[in-house]
């Protein structure tokens, strides 16, 4: 059965990991991550994107992630980056047990009035909902101070937001941004911000953007001829100082794409006489459960089951 997202967060902010989620968007991601949560005893969130539902169809990904949650470990779907009411609306109705309400782009009144309509539509179906407050923009792009805390989430707003929209757990701006580009130069997040967050909002703290762009598996994408230039993702190091501050929480989605690339280019190349899908989706499929696997160990997931 899928489990709900907020008991699962709140042990892991009171005892210093972090749940992974994963973006999925089709069996063979989905399969992958499941993989690795029996094999590393963890808890695991398969969440989808709208974009992931349009180009699957929630009733496929829903179905798909019921018979994942037949695993022997704890499975949550929940829905990453829910702008849309109207798709909202028809996954609280229709199976996800956890909701993310996006309204970090909107003015913060209006952002208030939104997240405590969800809060409200969800709560009454027992689905706990995340929300987001400041904007997921690399910090090299923030020049000075005033731009810094235009743009990263405040600390006192975040207690005032947290208080007035009662949303159950909150993804932060502390310079972390979406994608394979998040650094020019040295990867560093404002760790002092999250701290003096953590210390007004006790509820759990969720990390966007925080792909670490793995060296060896972009190298072998490249390799295999894939061109992704400057990537750079955040560094293992601030991960598990982030979540050793209160994220509890930590979205992969760039991770397993660049794994997925990886290993359907090198199939693509060493099996030239393949026709079969199976066989050229398998060293993805392995590749793709290995940096789970990795995350989960990074996070302090692992055994947590
Ligand atoms: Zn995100």
């Amino acid at each position: 059965m899928l489990l709900p997202a907020l008991p699962l967060l709140k042990k892991a902010r009171a005892k210093k990991y972090a749940v992974p989620a994963f973006n999925i968007n089709n069996l063979e991601i989905l399969k992958a991550v499941i993989e690795a949560a029996i094999a590393m005893k963890s808890p695991v969130i398969v969440q989808t994107s709208e974009g992931a539902i349009e180009y699957a169809g929630m009733d496929y990904l829903i179905a798909m992630a019921c018979v994942a949650a037949e695993a022997p470990i704890p499975v949550v779907l929940h829905l990453d980056h829910g702008k849309d009411l109207k798709v909202i609306r028809q996954a609280i109705r229709s199976g996800y047990t956890s909701i993310m309400f996006d309204g970090s782009a909107l003015p913060y009144e209006k952002n208030v009035v939104m997240t405590k309509r969800v809060v409200g539509w969800a709560h009454a179906k027992k689905i706990s909902v995340e929300a987001e407050l400041g904007v997921l923009t690399g910090i090299e792009d923030l020049v000075n101070v005033d731009a810094r805390d235009a743009a990263l989430t405040n600390p006192d707003q975040a207690a005032a937001f947290v208080e007035a929209t009662g949303c159950d757990s909150l993804a932060v701006a502390i310079g972390t941004s979406h994608g394979a580009y998040k650094f020019q130069g040295k990867t560093h997040l404002d760790i002092q911000r999250l701290k003096e967050i953590a210390a007004r909002v006790t509820i759990p703290l969720v990390l966007h953007g925080a792909s670490g762009v793995l060296e060896d598996v972009t190298k072998l994408a490249e390799h295999y001829g894939a061109s992704l230039g400057r990537a750079r993702g955040v560094l293992d190091q601030d991960i598990q100082t982030a979540i050793q501050c209160g994220v509890a929480k930590v979205n992969i989605d760039t991770d397993l794409r660049i794994a997925f690339t990886a290993g359907i280019r090198k199939a693509v190349a060493d099996l030239p006489k393949a026709i079969d899908p199976r066989k050229l989706l398998e060293p993805a499929n392995d590749l793709m459960t290995q940096v789970a696997k990795r995350k989960m160990k990074l996070f302090g997931s692992a055994g947590k089951a």
